[in-house]
C-alpha cells in the first residue's frame, strides 16, 4: 500500500501555504481568538475567501458547471488540512464550500443555483444550520418547530438552540415539520427543508454566553415567519434523504486533528524551553496524544479514499468522527495535565483549543451516538428499532 502524496498534491500543498503565508494577517491568530461566529472572524473570512475564490482556492471541488473545477477529492482534503492547521480562516464559510453549495447543487431548483450559489462561490455568504431545538438533538425527528402551509409557501413558528453563526448568517438550513392532518404525511415524512432568509420579519436572534468564542452559538426564534414555497429545498417529504446527504458531507469535510497536531507541537515546544522535556512520563504522553491525532488521520483518509473511489458511504466515517473527537481531547488532556499555566492566560491559543476540544464532541452531532452507529452498522450489534 502506498501512504505517499503524489507530486501534484505536495505541489497543490505547497501553493496553500504560501498563500496563507502571504496572505494571513500578523495578528491573525489574535483574530482567530474570537471564534469563527465573531464579528472580527466573520469580517475577515469574507476578505479571506474572496482571495481563495480569485486564485480558484474556495471550491475548486465543484463540478465545473457550477463555477468549480471539477479537482479530485484529494486536493479538497487537503485544502481543508491546511487551513484547519491554520486556524480555519475560512471562519463559518468551510461550512458553505463543503456541503451547502454541494447539497443545493444535488437537490436544488435551477433558480435556487441562480440565487445562492454564486455569492458562496465569491466567498461573501454566511449560511447556518437551523437542525437542534431545545428538545430535538440527538433525536433529529423530534423537532416540533412548525411549517404551516399557506397561500405561496408556509409560516414558521418555532425554537431553535445552539445555531452556530446565526447573528452573522445571511440564511438559515431550516428544518421544520408540517403540521398533522388526517391522512397528511407524518414522523419525518413531514419535516421539509426551508432556505430561510435570515432578515424575514419574525425572526429573533440571541446569543447564548459561552466558553467558546463570541457569538458563537445562539437561540433563534421563528414567530410566524413566512418563507415562500420557492425557497423549499426538495419535495415534501425528501428532507430526511436531504438532511443524510448534506451530513456525511459535513462530517468527512473536517480536519480538527491538525489544529490539534498543532497545539500539540506548540506544547513541545513549551516543554523544550521550560527545560522539561527531558521528562520520561511527560515524553511518553506526549507520545500518547500524538498517537491520537495521527490514529484520527489515518482513519479519515480511509474515508476520503472511499470518497475519492466514490464508493458507497458506510459506518466508518463513525469510527473516524470518534477518533477526531479523541485526538482533540487526548491533546487538550495533555495540555491541561503540563501546562496548566496555558488555561490561566499563558496561552491564548491554548485556552481556545482547550474551551473548543470541550465542544467538539457535541457540535456537530454527539460523539457518543457515533458510537451507536458503530455498533449496529460496523460491528452488526443490536440496537434500537429503527424510528419512522
Ligand atoms: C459548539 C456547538 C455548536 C453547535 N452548532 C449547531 C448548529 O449550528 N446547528 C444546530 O442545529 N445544532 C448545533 N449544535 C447542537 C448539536 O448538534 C447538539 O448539541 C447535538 O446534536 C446534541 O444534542 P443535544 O444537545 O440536544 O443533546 P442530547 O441529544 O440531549 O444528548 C445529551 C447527551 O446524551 C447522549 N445521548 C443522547 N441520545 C443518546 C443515545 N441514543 N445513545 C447514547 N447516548 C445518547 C449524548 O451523547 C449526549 O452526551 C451545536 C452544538 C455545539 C456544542
Amino acid at each position: 500500500m502506498e501512504f505517499g502524496w503524489t507530486e501534484e498534491e505536495q505541489a497543490h500543498r505547497r501553493r496553500i501555504r504560501t498563500l496563507l503565508d502571504e496572505t494571513l494577517p500578523p495578528d491573525w491568530d489574535e483574530i482567530s481568538l474570537h471564534g469563527p461566529g465573531s464579528d472580527a472572524q466573520t469580517a475577515y473570512s469574507k476578505e479571506f475567501c474572496a482571495i481563495l475564490a480569485e486564485r480558484g482556492l474556495l471550491v475548486p471541488h465543484w463540478p465545473a458547471e457550477h463555477g468549480g473545477e471539477d479537482s479530485p477529492v484529494w486536493q479538497q482534503f487537503i485544502l481543508g488540512e491546511e487551513m484547519w492547521a491554520a486556524g480555519e480562516p475560512r471562519g463559518a464559510q468551510y461550512m458553505n464550500v463543503n456541503w451547502v453549495g454541494p447539497v443545493l447543487m444535488k437537490f436544488g431548483t435551477p433558480a435556487q443555483l441562480e440565487k445562492y450559489l454564486p455569492p458562496v462561490r465569491r466567498g461573501e455568504s454566511i449560511w447556518c444550520q437551523g437542525f437542534s431545538e431545545p428538545s430535538a438533538g440527538s433525536d433529529l425527528a423530534a423537532l416540533r418547530t412548525t411549517a404551516v402551509p399557506v397561500e405561496g409557501g408556509y409560516r414558521v413558528t418555532g425554537a431553535k438552540i445552539w445555531t452556530s453563526y446565526a447573528a452573522q448568517a445571511d440564511t438559515c438550513f431550516l428544518l421544520a415539520r408540517i403540521p398533522p392532518v388526517e391522512g397528511g404525511a407524518a414522523g419525518k415524512a413531514a419535516i421539509v427543508i426551508l432556505l430561510t432568509d435570515m432578515r424575514s420579519q419574525g425572526i429573533q436572534v440571541k446569543p447564548i454566553p459561552a466558553l467558546l468564542g463570541d457569538g458563537d452559538i445562539h437561540e433563534v426564534f421563528f414567530d410566524d415567519v413566512f418563507v415562500p414555497a420557492a425557497d423549499r429545498l426538495g419535495a415534501e417529504g425528501q428532507a430526511w434523504e436531504i438532511i443524510g446527504f448534506a451530513l456525511q458531507n459535513e462530517r468527512v469535510g473536517i480536519a480538527r486533528y491538525e489544529f490539534s497536531r498543532r497545539m500539540l507541537d506548540r506544547a513541545v515546544e513549551r516543554l523544550k524551553t521550560q527545560g522539561r522535556w527531558g521528562d520520561a512520563v511527560i515524553r511518553d504522553r506526549a507520545a500518547r496524544a500524538l498517537m491520537l491525532c495521527e490514529a484520527a488521520r489515518m482513519l479519515v483518509y480511509r474515508v476520503v479514499d472511499g470518497k475519492a473511489r466514490n464508493l458507497p458511504p458506510d459506518a466508518f466515517a463513525s469510527v473516524a468522527r470518534w477518533a477526531v473527537v479523541q485526538a482533540d481531547n487526548g491533546v487538550n488532556d495533555f495540555m491541561t495535565e503540563f501546562l496548566p499555566d496555558g488555561l490561566l492566560g499563558a496561552d491564548p491559543m491554548q485556552q481556545a483549543h482547550h474551551q473548543r476540544a470541550i465542544a467538539a464532541g457535541v457540535a456537530s452531532g454527539a460523539a457518543e451516538i457515533q458510537l451507536n452507529l458503530i455498533a449496529r452498522r460496523w460491528l452488526g450489534l443490536p440496537g434500537e428499532p429503527a424510528r419512522t
